[in-house]
C-alpha cells in the first residue's frame, strides 16, 4: 500500500512494486519478491526503456512498448504488470516500503 501511494497517490496494492506471497517453503510464512537492482531486465528490453540512474534500474513510460520482455527475464519476480497493455512497473528503491514496515522485515541497506 505504502508503495502505491507513493507512486500513484492511490490506496490500490495492485498498483505496487513490491508483492507480499505466502512461502511454498514455509507453510503459514510470507515473503516479499524484491528487485536487486541486477539490470537483467534492461539487458531484455527491445526498446532500451530500462536504464540505469545511480545504483537503480527505472523504466521510461514513454519509450515502453508493453511487451513485458523484462516481466519474463527477471529472476525475482519483481515486475509488475497492474495492467495489460499499459507499461510495468518495478522498484525504485523510494524507501516508501521499509519506512512502514513495523517489524523492520524491509530494510535499507546504504552503500
Ligand atoms: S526488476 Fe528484476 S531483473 Fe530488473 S533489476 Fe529488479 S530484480 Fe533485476
Ligand atoms: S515491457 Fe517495456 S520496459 Fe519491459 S521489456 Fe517491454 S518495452 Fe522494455
Amino acid at each position: 500500500m505504502a508503495c502505491a501511494f507513493f507512486h500513484f497517490s492511490e490506496n490500490n496494492p495492485k498498483k505496487s512494486a513490491i508483492k507480499i506471497n505466502e512461502s511454498k517453503e514455509f507453510k503459514g510464512r510470507y515473503e516479499a519478491n524484491i528487485c536487486t537492482q541486477c539490470g537483467e531486465c534492461a539487458s531484455v528490453c527491445p526498446v532500451e526503456a530500462i536504464y540505469k540512474e545511480g545504483e537503480v534500474y527505472r523504466i521510461n513510460r514513454d519509450k515502453c512498448i508493453s511487451c513485458y520482455a523484462c516481466k519474463d527475464a527477471c529472476p525475482e519476480n519483481a515486475i509488475v504488470v497492474y495492467c495489460e497493455g499499459e507499461p510495468p512497473i518495478k522498484c525504485d528503491l523510494c524507501g516508501e516500503c521499509a519506512k512502514i514496515c513495523p517489524t523492520k522485515s524491509l530494510y535499507m541497506e546504504v552503500n
